[in-house]
């Protein structure tokens, strides 16, 4: 935790969503530490889950089996600095096997069967007791459906978007194999909490703009609105 990082009066939910490498993580990275907020990246709940699922041996086509086993799955979260972190049986998954090419080919399948979803709903909006616990002066989660299912009423609701051929350059850059543009169509257009801007959202569109520039233009209302309450 930052103790020089400016103390919200009460507590402060930043919900922040967008498809793939539209800049979310780098953003709630930033917010964390700047605000003083706990990190929750979603995406990499439901890559937990899906890595546990392929695990398992569960057909990413049988609806069935997934409901039966992600309804058995025993979550936890673990903190670390200021991100929090999926635990399934009491262990974590190694980031690396998350953004390996499996798990990005099955991730969107498994998150659009509606019992994957039940099974991560109350767990992610437990985040907040878990933030407090903690000592945070909020929290920061990003993903795809938090301004608009997990967290409707967060203080500041971000979308951020960006050019797909943009998008593929920064998950190139990162030296991902990762077919963002099929995940994305998958997201949107699912029907269970599909991937849209929230209504009511601040949206920006980050395909010009460097990563400080986003950071800078969505810390710039949280800050505003903490120093107007102290
Ligand atoms: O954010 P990331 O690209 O790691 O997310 C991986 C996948 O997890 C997304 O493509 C989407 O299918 C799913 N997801 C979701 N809802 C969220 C966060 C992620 O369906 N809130």
């Amino acid at each position: 935790m930052n103790p020089t990082a400016p103390m919200a009066p009460s507590f402060l939910i930043v919900a922040i969503d967008g498809g793939a490498a539209a800049g979310k993580s780098t953003t709630a990275r930033a917010l964390s530490s700047q605000f003083n907020l706990l990190h929750v990246d979603t995406g990499s709940y439901y890559r937990a889950v899906t890595h546990e699922l392929l695990r398992q041996g569960v057909p990413s086509d049988d609806t069935a089996a997934i409901a039966h086993a992600a309804s058995g799955l025993a979550l936890g979260t673990r903190v670390q600095g200021h991100r929090a972190q999926i635990e399934i049986g009491g262990h974590g998954v190694d980031e690396a096997a998350l953004r390996g090419p499996a798990v990005n080919a099955a991730v969107s399948h498994f998150a659009a069967v509606p019992a994957v979803r039940s099974a991560l709903l109350a767990y992610q909006r437990d985040q907040a007791r878990i933030a407090r616990e903690h000592g945070f002066a909020g929290l920061v989660m990003e993903g795809r459906d938090i301004g608009t299912v997990i967290f409707p009423d967060a203080d500041f609701r971000f979308f951020l978007h960006a050019d797909p051929a943009e998008r593929a350059r920064r998950r190139a850059a990162e030296g991902q194999q990762d077919s963002i543009a099929e995940r994305d169509r998958l997201d949107s257009t699912r029907k269970a909490s599909p991937l849209q801007c929230p209504p009511g959202a601040t949206g920006l569109d980050s395909t010009h703009l460097t990563l400080e520039e986003v950071v800078a233009r969505v810390s710039a209302p949280i800050a505003a609105r903490l120093a107007a309450n102290t």
